[in-house]
């Protein structure tokens, strides 16, 4: 608005300055053009009555420089004339007159400017000598100075009514909107305690009102799903062992091998995907606790390797490990083992052949572990939502691949509770690299 009040004004101030400016100029022009008539028709009347001295009166009645100049170019008489006329008026300037024409000329510049008007004098057809009346441009200058103050006076006073006006709006709109944009932004990042004040009753008002019904929806709908799921994978695990055992006690007894194998398989993905589900409730509600201790990550490496190794070689999938020297770090062992079975699982199981490389290292202040394949890759689209729970790629993908759809889920909440960031980065059909990153604590880093 302040933008727009300056392109307004500007040239608004501009145009009203120029046309002031213009008229002065033009009355000033008039003014002279009388005067010098009056003088000319006083002599004229004068050099027929024979009253010289009106004349004299008449030039005592001008505020502005007067003089009468013979026809020889020579001052016969003058008033209030500050400058050398004779070599004012050039030879130009006096054919014009001797050719019974009006004379204007501006002389000088800025503020000392002149105006400068030559009349003829004739008398019986003939060229007697000239009146020439002149002005100073100063008075002009003043005038328009002070049209200029009050346009400037009155741009300020607008300026400031602008400016209060859009701090009023910005008070009364766009800090509660932008409030509101961060509560929803928060809300979309899944903090759902955020809530906007309401400050109004007018439209904004009941927005703001809306979103904070709609957080303390989402909060209650939220706060039952994680209940619900804390219920269910607890109260299933109970059941579930007990199947597992029976099946165990059935395997080899029964004379219906095919059918047992197939319920200790379907029986041991449940428990997996169970197992999953109460970790990932227990992760959501921080009620996991770690066993933190300082950690050499090449062992914890290897022992997720060690389990991952058989699945490696069923498939035919090379491995590639490139460790450089790192710290100890204060981690889970355990969990961060799981974290990379998870992990180097997933790499096995989109990968239909090549190589899996796992590389650890160390970059400035932190500990680098990547996990990268050759295997199918993920869309870009889909990366932003691999670590969301039960999200799959291509909806046939996981139950083809035999997945749960909670493995990154649960590896970025470990991973978090550990201190640590993951990332991924993901071709299609080139491959996955996933990178976790873990600081490096004050007292490892100034061993
Ligand atoms: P799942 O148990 O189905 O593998 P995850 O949470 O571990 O579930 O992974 C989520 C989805 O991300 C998977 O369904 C899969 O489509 C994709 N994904 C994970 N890791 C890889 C990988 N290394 N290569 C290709 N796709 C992957």
């Amino acid at each position: 608005m302040v933008i727009l009040l300056f392109v307004v004004l500007l040239p608004l101030g501009y145009v009203v300055n120029q046309v002031f400016l213009t008229f002065y100029y033009q009355e000033s022009l008039q003014a002279l053009d009388r005067q010098s008539d009056k003088i000319v028709n006083i002599i004229v009347e004068s050099q027929e009555r024979g009253m010289a001295n009106q004349v004299v009166i008449a030039m005592q009645m001008i505020d502005d420089g007067v003089a009468i100049l013979n026809s020889h170019r020579q001052v016969v008489i003058e008033r209030n004339v500050e400058t050398n006329l004779q070599k004012l008026l050039n030879d130009q300037d006096w054919t014009q007159l001797i050719a019974g024409n009006r004379l204007i000329k501006e002389e000088g510049g800025g503020s000392g400017q002149l105006i400068l008007m030559g009349k003829p004098i004739n008398l019986n057809q003939q060229f007697h000598g000239a009146v020439v009346i002149m002005t100073g441009m100063d008075a002009i200058e003043h005038s328009a100075s002070q049209i200029r103050n009050v346009l400037m006076l009155s741009g300020v006073g607008a300026l400031l009514l602008a400016l209060g006006f859009t701090i009023l709006m910005v008070r009364k709109l766009s800090i509660p909107m932008l409030n509101m944009v961060d509560a929803a932004k928060a809300m979309a990042k899944g903090d759902l305690n955020v809530r906007v004040t309401v400050e109004s009753h007018d439209e904004i008002g009941s927005l703001a009102q809306a979103i904070n019904e709609l957080a303390s929806d989402l909060k209650r709908f939220e706060d039952s799903r994680k209940e619900f799921f804390v219920n269910i994978s607890h109260e299933l695990r109970t059941p579930l062992t007990y199947i597992q055992g029976y099946v165990g006690l059935l395997e080899g007894q029964s004379g219906n091998e095919e059918h047992i194998r197939i319920i200790k398989n379907e029986t041991q993905r449940l428990k997996r995907l169970v197992d999953d589900l109460f970790d990932l409730s227990q992760l959501e509600e921080g009620k996991m606790a770690l066993t933190l201790e300082w950690v050499d990550l090449p062992e914890v490496l290897q022992g997720a390797l060690d389990s991952v190794h058989l699945r490696m070689r069923e498939k035919n999938i090379s491995l590639v490990v490139e460790e450089e020297e790192t710290p100890l770090l204060l981690l889970d062992g355990y969990r961060m083992q799981q974290v990379l079975i998870n992990l180097l699982d997933n790499a096995i199981r989109y990968t239909k052949e090549g190589t899996i490389l796992v590389t650890t290292q160390k970059v400035d202040d932190e500990v680098h572990i990547l996990i990268r394949d050759t295997g199918i890759g993920i869309p870009q689209q889909e990366l932003p939502y691999i670590f969301e729970r039960f999200h799959r790629v291509e909806k046939s993908r996981s139950r083809a691949f035999g997945g749960t759809g909670l493995g990154l889920a649960i590896v970025k909440k470990l991973v978090e509770h550990q201190g640590g960031t993951i990332s991924v980065q993901s071709n299609v059909g080139q491959g996955t690299e996933f990178r976790i990153s873990f600081p490096i604590g004050k007292e490892e880093r100034d061993l």
